[in-house]
């Protein structure tokens, strides 16, 4: 999209207000499943990341499945009309009775847990297939917030304990359908990607009825210049060869499946704030804009780096700039960043904001969640209206007799 674009979308919807570009999310997908081509990998878009059912639509028609990390993102997809095959219900911590809810609902579901495993398979034995989330400890980028196959992790049942997930799959007579992986969000080394594939390949030994793999995601995108991103093309000519030779030794075609949410959908959206004020102080000067943490958490949970533009001035001087948020709480959107000069009322454009920004946005401060806008076929459309004060209140009741109103 255009600066002219973005300008008309934020004074027809207002600030702050996510915007989502259509064809490059649709790129971003066809891009990834080209890339493990002549394979037809099955894409199953984390709904995490961007959880519009417009979005989940959009994806369906390219043939999409989703993967589903609660109860309720497993309802929004089915809402959303995906059939209960393309689902994959992969939680963690859950109790027992939602993983049931979601047998019930009939999507895949993916254990990560042998208490849980053991559970299940006393409870369905063969009735209802399902897969394992194996931990392989490889160590995927070096935040530790986003790396998820390490060996402190909460996630997965470890390769370690593979003797064990047999002993309960043979005991139960389980139909074990699939193996998984999911070794965090930075994947930038092919190489590591293959040594969480090979020990899949290997633990599939045990597994005489699979029918899918799945090597979740960890699909990296740049965030600025000269970041390192995760080369697509390049894993995919990898795993697609290890995974016909793996085939080949197993004795039938699997399917392969990917759970990419990041590659999709980061880069398609900008999130698009103005201009409160302009404060000088003795170190530095600071943009403040009418949003904050509450609706772009990444900058400061993740200390993530996110491109901002002054879309307002184009060709004003570049000046140095702290641009943070109207929250009173640590609030920094961007640290010394150089801008066109920035004016009150400017319009801002925060790059990379469609993955993890409106769905990890919240009401601190009792502020309203953003309004979403899909930029579709050329046109602005709205998905998401602008909270207002009642959202906010909604759920509360009051105690008039004990409390006075
Ligand atoms: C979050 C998540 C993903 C998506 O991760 P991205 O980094 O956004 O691609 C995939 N699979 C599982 C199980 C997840 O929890």
């Amino acid at each position: 999209m255009t600066n002219a674009e973005l300008i008309e979308v934020a004074e027809e919807f207002g600030t702050p207000t996510y915007i989502y570009d259509s064809n490059v999310m649709i790129k971003q997908y066809q891009n990834l499943h080209n890339a493990f081509k002549p394979l037809d990998v099955k894409l199953h878009y984390a709904i995490k990341a961007l959880s519009n059912t417009n979005i989940l639509r959009l994806l369906k028609q390219q043939g999409a499945g989703l993967d589903a990390v609660s109860i309720e993102e497993v309802q929004l997809g089915l809402r959303a009309g995906y059939s209960k095959e393309k689902i994959m219900y992969t939680p963690n911590c859950v109790s027992f009775s939602e993983i049931q809810a979601a047998v019930d609902l009939g999507v895949h579901i993916n254990l990560d847990n042998l208490n849980m495993l053991e559970k299940f398979g006393n409870h369905y034995r063969d009735s209802v297939g399902v897969c394992v989330r194996i931990n392989p400890h490889i160590m995927a980028g070096g935040n530790s917030n986003i790396s998820v196959g390490h060996i402190d992790s909460k996630f997965g049942i470890s390769i370690h304990q593979l003797r064990h997930v047999v002993r309960i799959a043979e005991n139960y007579n389980m139909n074990i359908m699939g193996l998984h992986m999911h070794t965090g969000s930075d994947i930038i080394d092919a190489d590591v990607f293959l040594r969480g594939a090979d020990l899949l390949y290997h633990a599939a030994e045990y597994f005489p009825n699979l029918q899918f793999m799945d090597f979740g995601s960890g699909f990296k995108v740049g965030y600025k210049e000269g970041d390192m991103v995760t080369d697509v093309d390049k894993i995919g000519s990898k795993i697609v060869n290890s995974f016909k030779d793996f085939c080949k030794g197993y004795g039938r075609e699997l399917e392969l499946w990917f759970e990419p949410g990041k590659y999709i959908v980061s880069d398609c959206g900008k999130f698009l704030v103005e201009t409160n004020v302009v404060k000088q102080t003795t170190s530095t000067v600071f943009v403040g804009v009418n949003s904050g943490q509450n609706h772009l958490l990444r900058p400061m949970f993740y200390k993530a780096y996110h491109q901002i533009d002054n879309i307002s001035n184009p060709d004003g001087e570049k000046k140095l700039y702290s641009i943070v948020g109207n929250i009173c709480e640590s609030d920094t959107f961007g640290f010394d960043r150089l801008l066109n000069e920035v004016r009150e009322r400017d319009f801002l454009s925060i790059s990379n904001a469609g993955a993890y920004g409106f769905s990890m946005s919240n009401q601190y401060n009792s502020r309203l969640r953003p309004a979403e806008v899909l930029w579709h076929q050329g046109k602005a459309h709205l998905i998401r209206k602008r909270e207002v004060l009642e959202d906010i209140y909604r759920n509360e009741l009051q105690i008039d007799d004990l409390i006075e109103a």
